[in-house]
């Protein structure tokens, strides 16, 4: 028998949000900090405005930090430790997964039970924790994946090292476990149930958002004076944590093949590149200084540490043309953010980026990542005004379609599905 108790389950008042190898207070755009920790703190702060509280587990890295942070009214930062108060690379994450979950475990028991009503967890080392809370608690556990290794694995720059078999056991067991599984775009939604035998039933997809108090056009002079740029500069920027996957190289090959095709260009063309070492660049910061050099591009080429949302903004408004060249990407914030800003996107035609960037009205997709069709690609939006101006509105109205409140929305619908499931199957109904 059926019954459908969805519309019955009531929404959660508090939620456990599990970070294990990352937190929210921490500036995106370097090692482990990205789009999911804007995720993560876009979301709690929409969920607290919306009446649930949330508060996000995450391990302590350094003994200054307080047990607890505010986030945002109605959110707050709990950090476990759990292993040395350093930052760990996230393959010895899992050894230190006992004493985290000791930490999430104990945490709970101070309080009357019932205290949380879901769990969420983010990145299959959370799933793994949410999974032991879940049984112990007796609430509902949702993951969302982020990354899968399974398609990392499948799309790897040239020299990038896999992801370990450790690691695809892990996100086959969460999996398997989790009560609901929440996926950007239905291509993440495809991988999961191919790729990781995921039940078609437990996945929803639900599309990230972007912050448009925040991310929205202005003065492209103004912004280009904030970053001394030249008012007459073409500018290609970057933006994002600097790793083979994500590709910055394929930039500044197109930029130099740019050159090639335009020498006048040469006195105006600025590559703007925001973001710090991340993954497997770790090891080797200056290397795309040195590929910058060898190209005979290093004078155009403008390094920026990473930055606040606020400075991205300038970054986004000062740029000719934002480029997304990464080799996977389960979406894109950062090519949502530069459409929010009013400036087009020329983006690798991988994982979620189609559903990012609307080819041919808010950007362009390039379905390789040779310099000579990333250069064409870069020619036809930075180099004609009229192109540009077209695929601006464009981009625009695309991101429009994107916001926090929506996502957090369509998570809180999750919510109340993996809770109706989870009770259904605890009175042994199918829901
Ligand atoms: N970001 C930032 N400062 C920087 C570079 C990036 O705050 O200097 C943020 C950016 O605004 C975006 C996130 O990092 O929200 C990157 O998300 P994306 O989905 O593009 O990539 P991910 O990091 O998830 O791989």
């Amino acid at each position: 028998m059926t019954i459908s108790l969805y519309r019955t389950a009531p929404r959660p008042r508090r939620v456990a949000v599990l970070s294990v190898h990352t937190s929210p207070l921490e500036q995106p755009g370097t090692g482990d900090a990205g789009g999911m920790n804007v995720y993560i703190t876009q979301t709690a702060i929409e969920m607290a405005r919306s009446g649930v509280s949330v508060e996000v587990f995450t391990r302590a890295t350094s003994s200054e930090q307080p047990p607890v942070a505010e986030l945002a009214p109605g959110v707050i930062v709990r950090h476990i430790p759990a292993g040395p108060f350093e930052p760990l690379e996230r393959h010895e994450l899992p050894a230190q997964l006992c004493a985290f979950t000791s930490g999430v475990l104990r945490t709970e028991a101070f309080h009357e039970p019932g205290y949380y009503d879901l769990i969420h967890s983010h990145y299959w080392i959370s799933g793994q924790v949410g999974w032991l809370a879940r049984d112990r608690w007796g609430v509902p556990l949702v993951h969302t994946a982020h990354t899968l290794a399974k398609v990392k694995n499948a799309a790897l720059a040239e020299g990038d090292k896999p992801e370990p078999r450790t690691r695809v056991i892990g996100e086959q067991q969460v999996v398997a476990e989790a009560d609901r599984l929440v996926v950007n775009t239905d291509v993440e939604a495809d991988q999961l149930i191919r790729l990781y035998d995921a039940d078609p039933g437990s996945v929803r997809t639900v599309s990230p958002g972007v912050d448009l108090h925040t991310f929205r056009p202005g003065s492209k002079a103004a912004a280009r004076q904030a970053l001394d740029l030249p008012a007459d500069a073409v500018v290609l920027a970057f933006v994002g944590r600097i790793q083979p996957l994500k590709a910055p190289d394929v930039l500044l090959n197109a930029a130099a093949r740019l050159l090639r095709r335009h020498p006048w260009l040469r006195r105006r063309l600025v590559v703007l590149i925001a973001g710090g070492p991340s993954g497997t660049a770790m090891g080797q910061p200056t290397a795309l200084r040195e590929l910058a050099s060898s190209l005979g591009i290093a004078e155009l080429t403008r390094f920026l540490p990473p930055q606040s949302g606020q400075r991205l903004v300038q970054v986004y408004r000062a740029a000719d043309v934002v480029a997304v060249p990464s080799y996977n990407e389960s979406f894109g914030l950062v090519a949502l953010e530069a459409q929010a800003c009013g400036t087009p996107v020329v983006a690798a035609e991988v994982g979620g980026l189609p559903v990012a960037v609307d080819h041919g009205v808010s950007g362009i997709l390039v379905p390789s990542h040779s310099a000579d069709d990333w250069a064409g690609a870069l020619d036809l939006v930075a180099l004609s005004p009229h192109r540009r101006a077209q695929l601006a509105t464009g981009a625009l109205r695309h991101a429009e379609r994107f916001s926090w409140k929506r996502t957090t929305d369509a998570l809180l619908d999750a919510y109340t599905e993996a809770t109706s499931a989870f009770q259904g199957a605890a009175l042994g109904v199918a829901v």
